[in-house]
C-alpha cells in the first residue's frame, strides 16, 4: 500500500467533510452506514458525489456482504487526513515520492518542511528543557522524516496467522488501523521521553494519528555504512546506549543494524524505531535485551572482523537492573516509602530517571498494549528486519483485500461486545489533531 499523494489537492472542501465523517463514523463502526456519513458531515445536500471521488481514489472502500450500504476507510484514507492536517498547520509542503524506507510495519518518507520547524516545537508536558541529541540537527533543517505506521501490512506468508488474530482471537478485536494510532502514539511517547533525557533519537515534530513527523538524519543505518574509522569506539558507543536504555528502564527490543543510524567517518549514532520497546520490568525484557546485544556482537563480527572480547560484554544483572535497584535502595534509605507503582519527583532520584514509567503513566490501557505488542511480535515474526517489505509490493497489497474483506465479514456483533469492556473505550493517544505534540 504506497502512498499515493495525487489527489491530495484536488479534494473540495465538501470531500475532506465527507472523508472525516467516515472517520469519525468508524469508531462505532467498522463499516460506516451512508446515512450516517451523511449525518455526520452536517452537509446540507447529497453527499454521493463526494463519496464517489473518495471511493476513485481509494480513500473509502464500499464493503460488500454487508446488510447495509456502508463504507469503511481505507489506509490511504487515513493517510490523506492526516497528512491534510499537518499541511493545514503548515508543517508538510510537500513528500518525496520515493520512501526513505519500507519496513514491514511502516512506510518512511522525507517531507519538506518550513525552515527549522523542530525549534518552534513546545516544550514537552513534562517541562524538561529543550537539549539537543548528540546528533545534528540543523542538518536536514528544511526536511524532516514522515513515518507512516502500517501494521497489518504483512508478508504472504504471515497472513493467515493475522487473520488468525482477527477472527479467532479473543482480545486481537481493534482494526489495524486502530493499532497502527497506537503504535504511533506510543513510539511518539518513547521519541520525546528519550530526547528529553539526552538520548540520540530524532526528535518529535508532530504526532497524528497513525504517522510520526520527526527530524531527518543524514546518516545511513548501520548495515549500510560504507566506512567507519573507529570500530572499538562504535562498539562501545552502542554498548553505552544499550546499557543507559537499560538502566533508564527500557529495552528496546530492536537494537540492531536496521535501528541504529551512524553519520559516515563518525561514530556518532542514532537510536530509532521504538514502537515495540518495553519496560525492563517485562517478562521478556532480559531475554531481549539479550537478543539485541547477541545480535550486535555477531554483527559487528561478521561485517568488520572485529571480535569483542566477552570479558567486557555488559550484563544484565550487573549493569541493568543492580544500577536500578541501587536507586530504589537510595529512594528508602532517604525515608521515602517506595510503593510498587508509586511515582517519585526526578530530584529525588538518584541515577538514571525510570522513563518506561514515564511512558506508562501517557493513558495506554493495559489491554491497548498486549493487542499491539502481539500485533508487532506477529508482523516482525521470526524473520527479522532483513525482509523488508517492499520488493513485495503488489502482493501486500493483495494481502490488504484479503484481510479487508475479512474484516468486513466480522463486525457487527464484535462492536457491540466492545462496548462492555470497562478499558475498551478508553481513547487511543493521537487520535485526533489535538494529540500532537
Ligand atoms: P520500521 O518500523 O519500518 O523498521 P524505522 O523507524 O526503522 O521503521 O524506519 C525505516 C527506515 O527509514 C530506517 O531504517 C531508516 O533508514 C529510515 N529512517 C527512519 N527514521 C529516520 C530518520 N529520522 N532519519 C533518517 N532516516 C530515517
Ligand atoms: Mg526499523
Amino acid at each position: 500500500m504506497k502512498l499515493n499523494t495525487a489527489h491530495l489537492r484536488y479534494l473540495s472542501p465538501d470531500d475532506w467533510r465527507v472523508l472525516t465523517a467516515v472517520e469519525l463514523g468508524s469508531k462505532n463502526h467498522e463499516v460506516v452506514p451512508t446515512a450516517l456519513i451523511s449525518q455526520l458531515s452536517s452537509l446540507h445536500g447529497s453527499i454521493s458525489r463526494s463519496i464517489s471521488t473518495l471511493a476513485k481514489a481509494g480513500l473509502i472502500a464500499k464493503v460488500k456482504n454487508t446488510t447495509y450500504d456502508g463504507y469503511r476507510l481505507t489506509y490511504g484514507g487515513l493517510d490523506y487526513l492526516s497528512l491534510h492536517s499537518m499541511i493545514k498547520k503548515n508543517m508538510v509542503f510537500s513528500i518525496s515520492q520515493t520512501p526513505l524506507g519500507v519496513g514491514k510495519e511502516s512506510d518512511v518518507y522525507v517531507v519538506a518542511t518550513p525552515p527549522n520547524l523542530h525549534l518552534t516545537v513546545n516544550k514537552t508536558s513534562e517541562g524538561m528543557a529543550e537539549v539537543a541529541p548528540a546528533a545534528r540537527l540543523e542538518e536536514g533543517a528544511e526536511q524532516a522524516v514522515l513515518k507512516i505506521h502500517r501494521l497489518g501490512r504483512i508478508s504472504f506468508r504471515s497472513v493467515k496467522r493475522s487473520r488468525d488474530y482477527l477472527n479467532n482471537n479473543r482480545i486481537f478485536k481493534s482494526s489495524w488501523q486502530q493499532l497502527s494510532r497506537l503504535s504511533a502514539a506510543r513510539e511518539a511517547s518513547f521519541m520525546s521521553a528519550l530526547y528529553n533525557h539526552n538520548f540520540p533519537v530524532p526528535k518529535l515534530i508532530s504526532q497524528n494519528r497513525h504517522t510520526l513527523l520527526m527530524t531527518l538524519h543524514r546518516a545511513p543505518p548501520l548495515r549500510n555504512l560504507q566506512s567507519c574509522p573507529d570500530i572499538p569506539g562504535l562498539w562501545a558507543r552502542l554498548m553505552e546506549l544499550l546499557v543507559r536504555l537499560g538502566q533508564h528502564g527500557l529495552v528496546h527490543g530492536d537494537f540492531n543494524e536496521f535501528n541504529l543510524l551512524c553519520y559516515e567517518g563518525t561514530t556518532e549514532v542514532v537510536v530509532i524505531d521504538f514502537p515495540q520497546m518495553v519496560s525492563v520490568d517485562h517478562p521478556n525484557a532480559r531475554e531481549m535485551w539479550e537478543r539485541d546485544l547477541e545480535g550486535l556482537k555477531r554483527w559487528i563480527q561478521r561485517r568488520w572482523g572485529w571480535v569483542v572480547d566477552e570479558k567486557t560484554l555488559p550484563r544484565w544483572e550487573k549493569d541493568v537492573l543492580k544500577v536500578i535497584r541501587r536507586r530504589v535502595v537510595e529512594k528508602v534509605r532517604k525515608g521515602k516509602k517506595v510503593g510498587k507503582g508509586e511515582k517519585v519527583a526526578e530530584e529525588e532520584m538518584e541515577g538514571p530517571v525510570r522513563l518506561d514509567a514515564l511512558v506508562d503513566a501517557t493513558g495506554f490501557s493495559k489491554k491497548q498494549l498486549k493487542e499491539l505488542e502481539k500485533a508487532i511480535r506477529d508482523q516482525r515474526g521470526g524473520d527479522g528486519e532483513g525482509e523488508q517489505a517492499g520488493d513485495g509490493d503488489e502482493d501486500d497489497d493483495d494481502d490488504d483485500e484479503d484481510k479487508d474483506e475479512d474484516e468486513g465479514s466480522e463486525k457487527e456483533d464484535e462492536g457491540e461486545e466492545e462496548d462492555e469492556d470497562e478499558d475498551e473505550d478508553e481513547e487511543v493517544k493521537g487520535e485526533n489533531d489535538e494529540g500532537d505534540y
